[in-house]
């Protein structure tokens, strides 16, 4: 069979998108709140005529500004179409050992999806029974590690002591820190990028910028890593990123009042949810992200996940030993938690 030679893949699922404005949509993570308003502006500004060109293959626009307000030259920054592309990019350059990366258990499930893609040997290191990663876990021989911090889809943060023992008992190996939920309260791996030039940090304006339609991601490390990522960036597509992508970005990074005061509610929602959340009985770990994993003792998720549904809520499911009784649900607006709330407090009497 002539398909015998193609390359066979399991694709990643991503979660369910809708464009019916009566559902309360919580099941991506997305922000509830819309883009800093100096993107409409940068937007409503752009010359047309430069669409006639083609982008800036090394994204300048973008790199300055975010090399700018986070304080770093800009050959430790790499941009890219969302951070999984970033991500992607990440595993062919430096996944490239034929050892096995170690990655945990339960984690963003697109992991598996690129090493399988790129031919990247893998194992999973399952977390502890409360979903801690076990750092002792990751000083053994590999090919290089990567984990989200916080984790996804637990939401639970590890400090930057444990990210330190990982990096220096894997001296000869890229550690990946994912913070693609990092800005909703957790301590950024970026200062110690010049201390470690094994360390990359990637993170998103999916999620806290509320620019996940734009697709934007960045990747922070030392020159050395950064230059490594874009010659093979360059050796894939010279221009992954568009040009409103670039003046958009770069618009909403130097806003960092608005960024400021958007996390601050979300996490002032999320806190209230998980408040609400523990009333009616359900378990979680504490979360430091834009949602809430959470389990409960007497329903099922499964069940609770098709009544949410029936009543025009999204909240995410991953049908995953370990994980297949928990719901990952995004922090929204406090109408949307104040609906999702009062459904549970139905369902629940
Ligand atoms: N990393 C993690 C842990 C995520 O949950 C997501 C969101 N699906 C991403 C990376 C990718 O986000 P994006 O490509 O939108 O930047």
């Amino acid at each position: 069979m002539f398909e015998d030679n193609f390359r066979k893949v399991e694709p990643y699922t991503p979660g369910e998108q809708t464009n019916d404005p009566s559902v309360v949509k919580i099941n991506t993570n997305e922000c509830p709140y819309p883009p800093s308003p100096e993107v409409e502006k940068a937007l409503k500004n752009l010359d047309l005529d430069k669409l006639r060109l083609y982008p800036q293959p090394a994204c300048n626009l973008l790199v300055d500004a975010i090399a700018e307000v986070y304080g770093l030259p800009a050959d430790q920054v790499f941009v890219g179409v969302g951070s999984d592309d970033v991500l992607s990019m990440a595993f062919m350059t430096f996944f490239n050992s034929g050892k096995p990366v170690l990655f945990p258990d339960i984690t963003y499930s697109f992991y598996d999806v690129w090493a399988n893609l790129h031919g990247v040997p893998y194992k999973q290191i399952p977390l502890d029974k409360d979903f801690n990663i076990v750092k002792e876990d990751y000083y053994q021989e590999n090919g290089g590690v990567i984990f989200p911090n916080p984790n996804a889809p637990t939401g639970v943060l590890v400090g930057l002591d444990m990210i330190e023992d990982i990096l220096v008992h894997n001296p000869n190996r890229v550690v990946i820190v994912d913070e693609a939920y990092i800005d909703f309260g957790g301590e950024s791996a970026l200062p110690l990028i010049d201390k470690y030039e094994n360390l990359l940090v990637v993170q998103t304006y999916s999620k806290s910028r509320a620019l996940a339609g734009i697709r934007i991601g960045m990747a922070f490390g030392s020159k050395k890593l950064i230059k490594y990522l874009s010659d093979v960036k360059f050796s894939f597509n010279s221009y992954t990123m568009n040009t409103p992508a670039l003046v958009a970005g770069a618009a909403a990074i130097r806003d960092k009042e608005y960024f400021e005061m958007t996390v601050a509610k979300v996490i002032k929602t999320r806190e209230w949810m998980k408040e609400e959340l523990k009333k009616l009985g359900f378990e979680f770990r504490d979360s430091m992200s834009n949602f809430v994993f959470a389990t409960h003792p007497k329903y099922k998720a499964k069940d609770i996940l098709e009544y949410l549904r029936s009543n025009k809520v999204l909240v995410r499911y991953f049908n995953i030993p370990r994980i297949d009784n928990y719901l990952r649900i995004s922090v929204g607006t406090d109408e949307q938690a104040h609906k999702l709330i009062d459904l549970l407090k139905d369902y629940i009497k």
